[in-house]
């Protein structure tokens, strides 16, 4: 494997290496978001489009959402647990191996012919060709400019599956990453046909009862720190029982703390038993990947999140202290 293979190849690059193999698994970093599965599902079509074997999978403890499920081509995902091997692997929205899971990530070192499309801040390329752009807005602007490069049809299929991602990762065009070029992108994915009310409806409109009943529940738990800035709150497993829901139904309550008027910073963490995964958000510029990447995690700028496997009241009491601290050290700069 060439590890010295450059960041950014450019989509050209990538579009001529698609062309190179035949048989090819797409798969994106577990607990997967809409810019995950639109990248892997739109990544999966322009292969077939060049006339290649590609099959989508995903890695999950949990089936997934139903809005997922409405995406085209949707029906054909795969768990990673149960996906056959395949000589070329084709990694979107993630570029580190260990955000795979440990299934997919197994076919992923066992490939011989590695290809990785992102948009979260890289160190170095671990495949044959990387095209890693932490500037685009999501995993799916670079699938769409990928489609352009390799010459496929633009297909509404394909504009549905990437609009779903730029779509949530802009957390519908109010995130900072909503700039000229996701705007410009949109634009094309909109003529190529992709449905925009039908899209949000979906995504937006069809929260289900628990989910509601968890952001009832992490806003009574809420705990507001230095002077209101920073948001913090949890999840456990028995909470879920207790609603009838599951993991996926705690996807938005990060939103509701970070949407209160005076929080900078929100902090969600969820106890799976096992392992604690916590979600973080910011919208005054502080870098939250920057704090994440100290309990092991990443992401961007303004979203990132990680896994602890500590106890609860331990993580708990770094996390809060590592937010004060985040927000002092931008005070200070
Ligand atoms: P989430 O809060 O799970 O929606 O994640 C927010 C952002 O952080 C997404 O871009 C994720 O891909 C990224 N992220 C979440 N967990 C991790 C992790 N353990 N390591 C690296 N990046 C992560
Ligand atoms: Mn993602
Ligand atoms: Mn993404």
């Amino acid at each position: 494997m060439d590890v010295t293979a450059p960041l950014q190849s450019g989509f050209a690059q990538i579009a001529s290496a698609l062309g190179c193999h035949d048989d090819y698994l797409v798969c994106g970093h577990r607990s997967p978001d809409g810019d995950c599965l639109g990248s892997v599902l739109g990544m999966t079509s322009i292969l077939r489009a060049l006339g290649k074997r590609a099959r989508p999978i995903f890695s999950s403890k949990e089936p997934l959402d139903e809005p997922f499920l409405r995406m085209p081509g949707a029906d054909e995902l795969t768990s990673a647990d149960q996906a056959v091997f395949a000589t070329s692997f084709v990694m979107v929205d993630a570029s580190d191996p260990s955000r795979l899971g440990d299934a997919a990530r197994a076919l992923f070192e066992r490939a011989s012919f590695k290809i990785i499309v992102d948009h979260h801040e890289a160190e170095r390329c671990c495949a044959d060709v990387c095209h890693v752009d932490p500037d685009a807005p999501s995993a799916t602007c670079l699938v769409w400019e990928v489609a352009r490069a390799a010459g496929v049809p633009l297909t509404a299929e394909l504009a549905e599956c990437c609009f779903t991602g730029l779509m949530t990762d802009t957390g519908r065009f109010q995130y900072q990453n909503a700039d000229a070029r996701a705007f410009a992108l949109a634009a094309q994915m909109v003529e190529a046909g992709a449905d925009v009310a039908r899209i949000a409806q979906s995504f937006y409109q069809s929260k289900t009862l628990a989910s509601c009943r968890l952001e009832a529940l992490v806003v009574e738990r809420l705990e507001l720190l230095s002077n209101d800035r920073i948001a913090f709150s949890w999840v456990n497993e028995e909470d879920l029982r207790r609603v009838g829901g599951r993991w996926a139904d705690c996807e938005g309550l990060i939103d509701v703390l970070r949407s209160l008027r005076t929080v900078r910073i929100a902090c969600v963490l969820k106890d799976h038993g096992s392992e604690i995964r916590g979600s973080l958000r910011s919208k005054d510029g502080t870098d939250v990947a920057a704090l994440a990447r100290r309990f092991g995690g990443g992401g961007h700028k303004a979203a990132a999140g990680f896994t602890l496997t500590c106890p609860f009241p331990e993580a708990a009491r770094l996390l809060k202290e590592a937010l004060a601290g985040a927000l002092a050290d931008e005070m200070d700069s």
